[in-house]
C-alpha cells in the first residue's frame, strides 16, 4: 500500500524517533504527537511535524480530526511492567483508553492501517516451548501486558467491524541509539551509560537470564513492511536467538573499556528467566529478517552513548 502521510505517536521516543526519521527519508510527510512524559524533541527530525499531546485527551480526537493521516504507527504508551503493577489505573488510562480513542477515532477519519507496536516479551506463557511463535495462546500476567493484549484485540474488533486494517508487531527486546537509559530502559542503554561513566554496574541475580536482542533499525523496517504489505494481524518481531545478560556485561565492558569487576546483586522479583521469538510468521507475510549483528548493533550503540557523554 502507498501513502504520502503519517502520524507517528509517541514520535520523540525511542524507536519512534528512529522511525520518523525513515519516514522522512521516503518523503512522508510525517505528524508526531507526544506528550513527552519519556521521548525528548531532541529526538525529533526537524521535517516532522509535532505537536505536544497526550493520545488519552479529547483534545487528541481534535488533532486526528483535522491532521486526518493516512497511516498511524501507534507507539505512544507507558513502556514500564512495573509502574503497570504498582498503579494499572494509569497504565490502562494510556495503553487502553489512548488506544480505543485512537482506533475509532481512525475508523472515523478513514485511515488506511493502524501499525500497532505490542510486545513480544510480556505476550506468552513462560510454560510455553520457545521460541514463543505467535499461536501459543497469549497469557500476559502485568497490567503493562494485559493493555498490549486488550488493544490487538480491540484492534481485531474494529478491523471487523468497521474494515480498519492493522498490524501488531510485538517486539522482543528492542536496543539501539536513543534508548532511554533511565528507570527501568534497556539492560544495553543502562549498562552502556554506567559503564561509560565508569559507574559500577550490577547485574540482576546470575545474569544467566536471556532476552532475544533486536535493533531498532531491524524494528523501523518491520513497521514499514507492515504498512505496505497487504496483512493483518499479530506478528512476532525478534530475531529467535537468546543472549544473557552476563554475555551482554562482557561486550560491553570490551566496547567501553569498563574495568570493574563484574558484579552480582539480587536477582529481579517477576523477572522471566528466558526469552525468545520464533518471527517465522514475519519472514513469510511481511518479507521481515532481522539484518543486523548483534555484535554490530552492540558497538553502534555503545559509540552512540559514548558521543552523548
Ligand atoms: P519510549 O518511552 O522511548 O517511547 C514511548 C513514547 O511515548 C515516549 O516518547 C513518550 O513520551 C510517549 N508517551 C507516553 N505516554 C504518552 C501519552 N499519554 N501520550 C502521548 N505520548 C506518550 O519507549 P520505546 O522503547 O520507544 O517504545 C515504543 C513502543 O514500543 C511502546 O509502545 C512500547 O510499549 C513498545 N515496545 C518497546 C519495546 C522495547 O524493547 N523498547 C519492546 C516491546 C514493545
Amino acid at each position: 500500500m502507498k501513502y504520502t502521510s503519517a502520524l507517528v505517536t509517541g514520535g520523540a521516543g525511542f524507536i519512534g524517533s528512529h522511525l520518523v526519521d525513515a519516514l522522512v527519508s521516503k518523503r512522508v510527510k510525517v505528524y508526531v504527537i507526544d506528550d513527552l512524559s519519556s521521548g525528548q524533541i531532541s529526538n525529533l527530525n526537524p521535517n516532522a511535524h509535532f505537536t505536544k499531546l497526550s493520545v488519552n485527551s479529547p483534545a487528541f480526537v481534535e488533532y486526528l480530526k483535522k491532521v486526518k493521516p493516512e497511516v498511524i504507527f501507534h507507539l505512544a504508551a507507558q513502556i514500564n511492567v512495573r509502574v503497570s503493577v504498582e498503579d494499572p489505573v494509569k497504565d490502562a488510562q494510556v495503553n487502553i483508553m489512548g488506544s480505543l480513542y485512537l482506533l475509532k477515532t481512525a475508523a472515523e477519519i478513514g485511515v488506511k492501517k493502524i501499525i500497532f507496536s505490542s510486545s513480544g516479551g510480556v505476550m506468552y506463557p513462560q510454560t510455553a516451548r520457545m521460541p514463543y511463535s505467535e499461536k501459543i495462546f497469549p497469557e500476559p500476567i502485568s497490567p503493562y501486558g494485559i493493555s498490549k493484549r486488550t488493544t490487538e484485540m480491540y484492534l481485531a474488533f474494529a478491523y471487523q467491524t468497521y474494515g480498519l486494517r492493522y498490524v501488531a508487531l510485538r517486539y522482543a527486546n528492542v536496543y539501539g541509539p536513543r534508548q532511554n537509559a533511565k528507570g527501568e530502559a534497556g539492560v544495553i542503554s543502562m549498562f552502556a551509560t554506567a559503564m561509560l561513566a565508569g559507574k559500577p554496574v550490577q547485574i540482576n541475580g546470575t545474569g544467566k537470564q536471556t532476552r532475544d536482542f533486536v535493533n531498532v533499525e531491524d524494528v523501523v523496517r518491520a513497521n514499514l513492511l507492515a504498512a505496505q504489505k497487504n496483512v493483518v494481524g499479530e506478528f512476532n518481531i525478534g530475531t529467535g536467538k537468546e543472549t544473557d545478560v552476563n554475555t551482554v556485561f562482557r561486550k560491553l565492558a570490551k566496547l567501553t573499556g569498563y574495568k570493574l569487576p563484574e558484579r552480582h546483586g539480587a536477582a529481579a522479583v517477576g523477572e522471566v528467566m528466558r526469552s525468545a521469538l520464533d518471527a517465522r510468521k514475519a519472514k513469510e507475510l511481511l518479507g521481515w529478517v532481522p539484518a543486523v549483528k548483534f555484535d554490530d548493533g552492540l558497538k553502534k550503540t555503545a559509540e552512540w552513548f559514548r558521543k552523548q557523554k
